[in-house]
């Protein structure tokens, strides 16, 4: 038995860039949207730091404080942030019915901008030590590496980003790639590579992650794919930098995903239900973007989404 049943006009699942763009444009539009700011909120710009490319920073914007300011701006012309995730949902009913912990929350409309999170390499030796030495969060856990020899995996714009953050606080940084070339942006690249802090290896996987009866990382037990050379390398932290899983598993069965469970949108943002539009159900931002993945991107969707309700909502007859 419930607790508590509401009906609203729109529910928005995240508060990242696109949840909050949508919920500014939403709140504009007067529909008094609910925002669950689900299991990370702020999303991932909230643990971020200098976002250099955002327009209209030109000196760029603290990511926390780009969120913190889309929070006031949605707040301000109505918007309700609740801090809450989604427990399950059936998209079947009219309206449409989240279970949200103990409540159940009917709406008419829904715009999921759940995102995604940071991909984990799977190792059980990593996972046991999590928290000890492993981490997601640069930004997070960057000051705990002070005066420590740290690596941080992965060979895209994140794993650029946390490297050359972590040199404020790590004596030595090494980036291990599992191949030979990068997907970071050639800017951000330059940079790392310019560094005195920072060496690179290439070619080269973490087979077991060490120190786990410790719980204290004391180093990665790495391997040369192309050689087959194996080695240790002592480090006392170990930063994930590797991409992210798209935050839609919850959905599953009820929208359209693809092959990596990222939500399939027609037109950017309108769900499908095995290929049939699912009127009053939306989608924005990196829960279902596999290609461009910026913060102004995940705006411009959020701002779509919530256009979309107000005309759905419009259409029929609220
Ligand atoms: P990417 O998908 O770009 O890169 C992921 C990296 O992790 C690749 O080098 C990939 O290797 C590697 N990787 C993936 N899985 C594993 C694994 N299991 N083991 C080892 N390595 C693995 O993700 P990012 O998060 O770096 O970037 C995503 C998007 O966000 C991009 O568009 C990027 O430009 C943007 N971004 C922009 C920033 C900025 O402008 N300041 C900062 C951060 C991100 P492989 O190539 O072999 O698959």
């Amino acid at each position: 038995m419930s607790d508590q049943i509401e009906v609203r006009d729109t529910v928005i699942l995240g508060s990242g860039c696109s949840g909050l763009t949508a919920a500014i444009y939403a709140a504009r539009s007067n529909l008094k949207p609910l925002v669950l700011e689900g299991h990370e909120p702020g999303g991932q710009l909230s643990i971020t730091t200098l976002v250099e490319n955002f327009p209209g920073w030109p000196d760029g914007v603290q990511g926390p404080e780009l969120i913190e300011n889309m929070k006031k701006q949605a707040t301000r012309f109505g918007a309700e942030l609740r801090l809450a995730h989604l427990t399950s949902v059936d998209l079947t009913t009219s309206p449409f019915e989240l279970t949200v912990g103990k409540d159940i929350i009917k709406t008419r409309s829904l715009i999921i901008a759940s995102g995604a999170s940071a991909r984990w390499l799977g190792l059980p030796s990593e996972q046991a030590l999590i928290g000890h030495g492993v981490s997601s969060c640069a930004t997070c856990d960057g000051f705990f590496a002070s005066g420590k020899e740290i690596a941080v995996i992965g060979g895209g714009d994140s794993a650029m980003e946390e490297a050359l953050f972590l040199t404020r606080f790590a004596t030595k940084v090494t980036i291990i790639n599992r191949s030979e070339n990068f997907r970071a942006s050639r800017i951000m690249l330059e940079r790392a590579i310019a560094h005195p802090q920072i060496e690179f290896l290439h070619n080269t996987l973490v087979e077991e992650c060490l120190g786990v009866e410790e719980k204290d990382l004391k180093g990665l037990k790495l391997v040369n794919r192309k050689t087959g050379e194996r080695w240790m390398l002592p480090v006392s932290f170990m930063f994930l930098g590797i991409g992210h899983v798209p935050n839609a598993s919850m959905f599953k069965g009820q929208i359209d995903l693809d092959g990596d469970g990222y939500i399939l949108t027609e037109h950017n943002v309108f769900c499908t239900n095995q290929g049939i539009q699912l009127h009053g159900v939306y989608a924005c931002g990196d829960v279902q973007d596999r290609r461009y993945r910026q913060a102004i991107t995940a705006a411009g969707t959020g701002c779509m989404a919530a256009l979309e309700v107000e005309k759905y909502l419009e259409e029929t007859g609220r």
